[in-house]
């Protein structure tokens, strides 16, 4: 039994249909899940429903990457209501943005000699929000490179030469987004951070964070100790997550592998009652 607050959907960069998701964490004995796609909860309507027929929660999520000097900061917002309407548009603006930058993309690749178009994208996106898996992926059926692998190690990785940074955003501001919307804001995968993006962390814990994301398939143990100690310090939500994002994703860790403690969906919700109360919502 685990509890995963971490995953993708087809809705951004995962290989899985929002049901196909659930499906599969059913299959692997998840109890709860938060579907937390990049820029859109898009899948989380298809999710939940899928989520009712077998009987487990559902949490709606979105993860919003964040990057500037001190690296890149990723805040997944949990609980936000349906009616949150200016965080919603705020969504639709950023995965515009993300099209644009996946035209600057292709130009890149074509440049670099490749024959490929933003049709291959937009057809392997399948209507999904815009990111880097999809251009990768729309290179391997184009025969550019072998795998996704070697399409971020040769030439979409951070800096890389067909690279196209996304629409500056701070993590501060990520984090206002979403108490804004009603929702509660977690640190993801902080083991993943710049020393300069850890050095954030009271400070966004003053700006209202509410959680952080101690358990991660990639944190060392001691990792995972150092962050259970800070969220005690702040007063942090502890989750965790798998960040799985499917079968062919080129990173696919198994859904469910790692787990919150149990608790931690109510502690989440406690927050959204407690940020109402304080009137956090705007
Ligand atoms: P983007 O937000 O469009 O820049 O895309 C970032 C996404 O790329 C991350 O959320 C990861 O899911 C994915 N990603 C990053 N590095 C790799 C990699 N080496 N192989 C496969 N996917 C990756
Ligand atoms: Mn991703
Ligand atoms: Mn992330
Ligand atoms: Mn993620």
């Amino acid at each position: 039994m685990s509890i995963d607050l971490h995953v993708h959907s087809s809705a951004s960069d995962g290989t899985l249909p929002p049901a196909a998701v659930v499906q599969a964490a059913w299959a692997a004995g998840v109890t709860a899940l938060a579907i937390t796609d990049h820029d859109t909860m898009d899948g989380v309507a298809e999710a939940m429903a899928a989520a009712e027929r077998l009987g487990i929660e559902l949490v709606p999520g979105v993860e919003l990457n964040t990057d500037r000097t001190y690296g890149e900061v990723h805040i997944l917002g949990y609980f936000i209501p349906p009616d949150a309407h200016g965080f919603y548009s705020l969504l639709a603006q950023r995965r515009e943005a993300r099209v644009q930058r996946g035209l600057k993309m292709v130009e890149r690749l074509q440049e670099l000699g490749f024959r490929i178009s933003f049709d291959d994208v937009l057809r392997v996106a399948g209507g999904g929000a815009i990111t880097r898996p999809h251009v990768a992926r729309a290179m391997v059926e184009a025969g550019c490179v072998a795998s996704v692998q070697e399409a971020f190690q040769r030439y979409l990785y951070t800096g890389g030469p067909a690279y196209v940074p996304r629409d500056p955003f701070s993590a501060f501001d990520a984090v206002r987004a979403i108490l804004e919307a009603g929702g509660v804001p977690v640190l993801a995968h902080p083991g993943r951070m710049t020393e300069e993006g850890k050095q954030l962390i009271p400070a966004l814990v003053e700006h209202g964070l509410q959680g952080l994301e101690c358990y991660y398939p990639e944190h060392s143990p001691e990792e995972t100790e150092h962050f259970l100690a800070l969220a005690a310090k702040y007063d942090l939500v502890v989750t965790g997550g798998t960040d799985a994002h499917g079968p062919g994703s080129g990173h696919d860790r198994r859904i469910g592998s790692v787990s919150a403690p149990p608790g931690a969906v109510e502690a989440l919700k406690e927050r959204r009652e407690r940020l109402v109360r304080q009137g956090r919502r705007s």
